[in-house]
């Protein structure tokens, strides 16, 4: 009697079996028994005992069968949100990453969940405040200076802050580890709190409430074509080229109300940086469900937005590379604003990039994707040109605005004493200045370096003062009165005499934006001067208080790095001013030329936006150079046409795919060993390239020597079967090798 109970029950409630992707670098799911009522499904995440250990995974599979012997097994713990499974394209989309970047499964839908999803209740966050009064914290900084510089660069920055700080952002931004603020809450000079989480939504500006303008002849016809694949539901990758100001955002908010009409939803993906309330203003004002996800909000906020979509409250996601993942069903478009911009590739594991995981959720969902830009990248606009993408051109500015006048300086010819202590202003750009200073219109001026001058060298003999910890030159900060490394962080004090002469004065070489700035200031001691670079704008709502004073016209000149190169929209901005043009031409990477060329172009349309026209100056040293030229002439076809010249014969994207494979270790020999163990199993054959190994162009950042193997992949099959052959690639990292696999690499450096 009690066998045959027994087996009724089992026939009501059949055994199930979960397969569960956890967040480790194993490249497989595993087994577990689902308790008898637990609600568990595909797509929800889970509690499972691993190894001594409770981690937390995603459900990728239930069967009713399990080839696991069953003393094996072990059972679920808990479903934790099981009201909120992940869409299903999303897991597919997952699978895709897993295989194209090769990582597991566990980690690529790790990716895909914001981190405040991942957690319940509301947080606390650790934060740290001073302890003592001001001046011995001053006093304690200079004493710690020498011998524990990491604690002097904690208690500099609290003292900076002003207020208790949450600690997470404490050690980002000093470069330091638990340690040295633990040391000090030891030593009773930091004091540790916890501060319940706050939650500030990204507010958009009503004032962008963006008019509705009647397209102009190329516009409605992008938006028609779009339109068509829109109503057959089918998949299409679009390429939007348009020139700076040409009008693309209005076409993809036309896009997405066609896409709203038909009761699908959208993506919007744009760069973390031009994520204002400029940006999201103009989407929040034609839609009233759009919700907005960037790394600037608070988890909490992030979680809000998140269960909006997921809950069908919001159909519209605007957000930075993340975004991508958004919980929507129904997909019909995604949009992929300044395409060629490599804030789009993820930089730790999974390093995916946005732009091509964009297309494979457009597969997935047959959705239309729509990549814009005034500068694509050659893999797009290679893609375009083959047919693989559909092109769909905007060739003239909308609206009031012109095409700038660009001229090119060559400073090459300006005399021998304008360039002692750095050439900053040709006699033209000075000129030119003086003139809008005069008629009160504004001035951007562009360098992408910061800080005051990157070398420091011996007038003597030449000695440069490089990082302790890695092969690079320091750069000299000025206004802090620090040398400082841009690869870790390191600070230093300034040297009073050469460590290799001890000549009696380091000289500065080369100019950084804060040279810029003092420049201008000694020029034109009555003009307002803000900058606008990562040191500048490290605190939060920096970036948007400089640029709203900007637009408000409190500023005349606003200096800056790529920051200010980006889809920034001045209407009495009437100079650009490119301070040199040559400062990333040369650098070892097979794309200096492409990057150098898209800044320029970018940087030379904010000139002239509305009625007023526009002047650009461009300075070099190289003023032959085809990527100068191009810029300058605005010609992106003509740069288009001899960089994929180069490529062609040297094999690089768009005429292969990469897939880059970095050793790092303390000690060198074990990194080229690595290197050169992983190349030694390399199947070769002519669709398949290897390269190196080589030490990479900055062979030692933080102590670490770094050694690279660079694969070129001219076929699809050959790009799988390199993945393939690399499957078990991060198992090799251990306690003294790190191995990372980065597939369409942005950097090669
Ligand atoms: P892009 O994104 O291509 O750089 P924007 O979408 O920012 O260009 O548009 C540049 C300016 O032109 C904006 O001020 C916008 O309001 C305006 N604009 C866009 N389309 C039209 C149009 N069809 N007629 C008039 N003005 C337009
Ligand atoms: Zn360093």
């Amino acid at each position: 009697m009690a066998g045959e109970a027994e087996a009724k029950a089992a026939s009501t409630e059949e055994q199930r079996y979960a397969q569960v992707a956890l967040k480790l670098p194993l490249r497989r799911e595993f087994t577990y028994r689902v308790p008898a009522g637990m609600p568990a499904q595909v797509g929800c995440r889970v509690r499972v005992p691993f190894r001594g250990r409770v981690l937390p995974g995603v459900v990728t599979e239930l069967n009713t069968s399990c080839e696991v012997a069953a003393e094996k097994l072990r059972d679920l713990e808990k479903v934790l949100d099981g009201d909120q499974l992940m869409p299903e394209a999303v897991l597919q989309l997952a699978k895709r990453m897993a295989q194209d970047y090769g990582c597991s499964l566990g980690e690529a839908l790790d990716a895909t969940l914001p981190a405040a999803t991942k957690r319940s209740a509301a947080r606390r966050i650790p934060h740290v405040e001073l302890n003592i009064p001001i001046e011995i914290a001053r006093q304690t900084i200079e004493e710690l200076e020498e011998k524990a510089q990491p604690r002097a660069r904690v208690l500099r920055r609290l003292l900076e802050f002003g207020a208790p700080m949450p600690i997470m952002q404490l050690r980002q931004q000093t470069g330091t580890s638990d340690s040295p603020w633990k040391t000090l809450v030891k030593q009773g000079m930091l004091k540790r709190l916890s501060v319940l989480e706050k939650s500030e939504p990204l507010v958009p500006d009503a004032a962008e409430a963006a008019e509705r303008h009647n397209l102009n002849e190329e516009q409605s016809k992008a938006v028609d074509r779009v339109g068509e694949f829109l109503d057959a539901k089918e998949h299409r990758v679009f390429l939007l080229h348009g020139v700076t100001g040409s009008g693309k955002t209005e076409v993809y908010l036309r896009i997405l109300e066609k896409v709203r009409e038909m009761g699908r939803s959208g993506i919007v993906l744009v760069p973390e940086i031009s994520l204002t309330p400029q940006t999201v203003g103009r989407f929040a004002s034609r839609f009233p469900d759009v919700a907005v996800l960037h790394s600037g909000l608070t988890e909490a906020e992030r979680g809000r937005q998140w269960r909006r979509l997921q809950r069908g409250e919001a159909k519209i996601a605007i957000g930075a590379r993340s975004a991508l993942f958004a919980p929507l069903e129904n997909v019909g478009l995604i949009v992929l604003d300044e395409e060629q911009e490599t804030s789009f590739k993820q930089e730790s594991t999974p390093r995916y990039h946005a732009r091509e995981m964009a297309i494979a959720r457009g597969e997935i969902e047959g959705a239309c994707v729509v990549l814009g830009s005034a500068t694509p990248t050659l893999e797009s606009y290679g893609r375009a040109k083959r047919g693989v993408y559909e092109m769909l051109s905007l060739h003239s500015r909308a609206g009031l605005g012109t095409l700038p006048r660009v001229l090119v300086e060559d400073l090459r010819s300006e005399g021998k004493d304008s360039r002692v202590g750095g050439m900053i202003f040709s006699r033209t750009l000075r000129q030119m200045m003086e003139e809008r200073l005069s008629t009160r219109d504004q001035i951007i001026l562009f360098l992408n370096r910061r800080g005051y001058s990157p070398v420091l060298i011996c007038p003597a003999c030449g000695e440069v003062k490089k990082c302790r910890r890695c092969a690079i030159s320091m750069t000299w900060h000025a206004r802090r009165s620090r040398l400082i490394c841009h690869y870790c962080c390191e600070e230093e004090r300034r040297p009073e005499l050469c460590g290799h002469c001890e000549h009696e004065r380091m000289h500065e070489l080369g100019s950084g934006t804060e040279r810029v700035e003092t420049a201008v200031k000694q020029l034109f001691p009555t003009a307002i001067v803000a900058r606008m670079d990562a040191d500048t704008m490290a605190e939060r709502g920096a970036h948007e208080r400089v640029l709203s004073a900007f637009r408000k016209r409190h500023i005349d000149v606003l200096i800056g790095t790529q920051m200010i190169a980006k889809g920034l929209d001045f209407p009495d901005v009437t100079l650009v001013g490119v301070i040199s043009a040559d400062t990333g031409l040369f650098f070892p990477d097979f794309r200096a030329a492409e990057r150098s060329f898209q800044l320029l172009y970018q940087v030379a349309g904010r000139a002239g936006r509305a009625g007023k026209p526009g002047t650009v100056v461009i300075q070099t040293l190289c003023p032959d150079n085809y990527a100068v030229q191009a810029a300058a002439a605005l010609d992106y076809e003509s740069f288009v046409q001899q960089e994929l010249q180069f490529r062609r014969l040297t094999g690089y994207p768009p005429y292969s795919r990469l897939v880059r494979i970095l050793c790092e270790s303390r000690r060198e020999p074990e990194a080229k060993n690595a290197a050169a163990k992983i190349r030694q199993g390399m199947p070769s054959n002519a669709d398949f390239e290897v390269l190196g190994p080589a030490p990479a162009a900055l062979s030692k950042i933080k102590d670490r020597y770094r050694v690279h193997l660079l694969l070129k992949c001219r076929t699809p099959d050959s790009f799988r079967a390199a993945m393939k052959h690399l499957a078990a690639i991060e198992d090799r990292s251990n306690r003294n090798l790190r191995v990372v696999l980065d597939v369409d690499p942005t950097s090669l450096l």
